[in-house]
């Protein structure tokens, strides 16, 4: 039996918990291909015009696995994670959207309701529909998401260490972590996105690297404690609805609290709603706070020659403005 995951959206969150789950109750697990111009074009055909980037990069890599001919499609409808918060009204959507695009295919998108009180999701419940697709005793899927709860965590801790989502999915751990404790010798800038536009090299041309030999520290939301981004969060007289905005949120607060980033960027998709919240609320907190702030946004047409123009000019003027204020630097 072959799952396929698309390499998209969450797949940057969730990837080594649902690899080891459909591992574990003995499926072989099928990746989409990396992001590539043909397949965002793929997805831009399917999809409605008004979408955020991201669906349409999402449709293709369906695409990408249909054409593999794999058995079965993993799309949860990803609900919750928090109490009274859900993901985006995309991600409640998602399966929907797949199955009526992809009519002849809706029988092999496995689409359980994904909706616990944590972001390790691994109660059953929301799991119970594939396992009885699938077959899967009770007893082997709790053992499978047991182990596969495990595995995240594992990848988790790694993020916080500081090695970037991609380092932990291609096992390049023997490349430098980024320092999560930015100390005031280096330029650090803390970068605000979802992971899907972040760590997706094609939608971000590789952002992190490109930062990293430029000698530049750069922090994510993903690595940073849970706890820390709560905290920040809590001057707001009310949270946003969605779960993974208000980490971004809280990522984005903590960059602008700590003395020693330098500056801060949000890299958002064309067509994001719930970032044209984050993104207005950042402008005004960040002039406030004379922090240094810029918005990437990205979408399908983007070049990588603007983007490199752009980060290249934003990292000149935090060293000038660091050699200004402090009279000294070793980046
Ligand atoms: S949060 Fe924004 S970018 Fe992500 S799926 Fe929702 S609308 Fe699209």
């Amino acid at each position: 039996m072959r799952i396929g995951i698309p390499k998209a959206l969450v797949y940057y969150y969730y990837f080594p918990l649902w690899k080891t789950l459909f591992e574990e109750i003995g499926a072989e697990v099928v990746v989409s291909d990396d992001t590539s111009k043909s397949m965002i074009d793929e997805g831009i055909k399917v999809t409605v015009q008004e979408i955020c980037v991201p669906i349409k990069v999402f449709n293709g890599h369906v695409m990408d696995l249909i054409n593999k001919g794999v058995d079965y499609i993993f799309i949860p409808r990803l609900v919750s994670i928090k109490k009274y918060e859900t993901f985006c009204p995309k991600f409640l959507g998602l399966p929907d959207m797949a199955k009526n695009i992809f009519k002849e295919q809706s029988d092999k998108i496995l689409s359980p309701i994904v909706s616990c009180n944590a972001d390790k999701i691994t109660n059953y419940s929301s799991y119970k529909e594939v396992a009885e697709k699938l077959d899967i005793p009770k007893w082997k899927m709790k053992s499978a998401l047991r182990t596969a709860g495990r595995k995240w965590s594992e990848f988790r801790k790694l993020s916080m260490k500081g090695y970037s989502i991609n380092d932990i999915l291609s096992g390049k751990l023997q490349s430098k972590p980024s320092d999560v404790n930015p100390s005031k010798e280096m330029i650090n800038i803390g970068l605000m996105g979802y992971v899907y536009n972040v760590y997706d090299n094609f939608i971000s041309m590789d952002i992190v690297e490109k930062f990293r030999s430029m000698g530049v520290n750069i922090i994510t939301f993903d690595m940073l404690p849970e706890k820390h981004l709560l905290q920040e969060l809590k001057h707001l007289k009310k949270h946003l609805f969605w779960t993974f905005s208000n980490k971004i949120l809280g990522a984005g607060f903590y960059f602008l609290n700590n003395q020693n980033i330098d500056g801060i960027i949000h890299i958002t998709a064309f067509g994001c709603g719930p970032d044209s919240y984050i993104g207005k609320m950042m402008e005004l907190e960040s002039d406030k706070k004379h922090k240094p702030f810029l918005t990437i946004r990205v979408d399908e047409h983007t070049g990588e020659s603007h983007l490199v123009t752009r980060i290249e000019a934003f990292t000149d003027m935090l060293k000038r403005r660091k050699i200004a204020s402090e009279g000294r630097m070793s980046v």
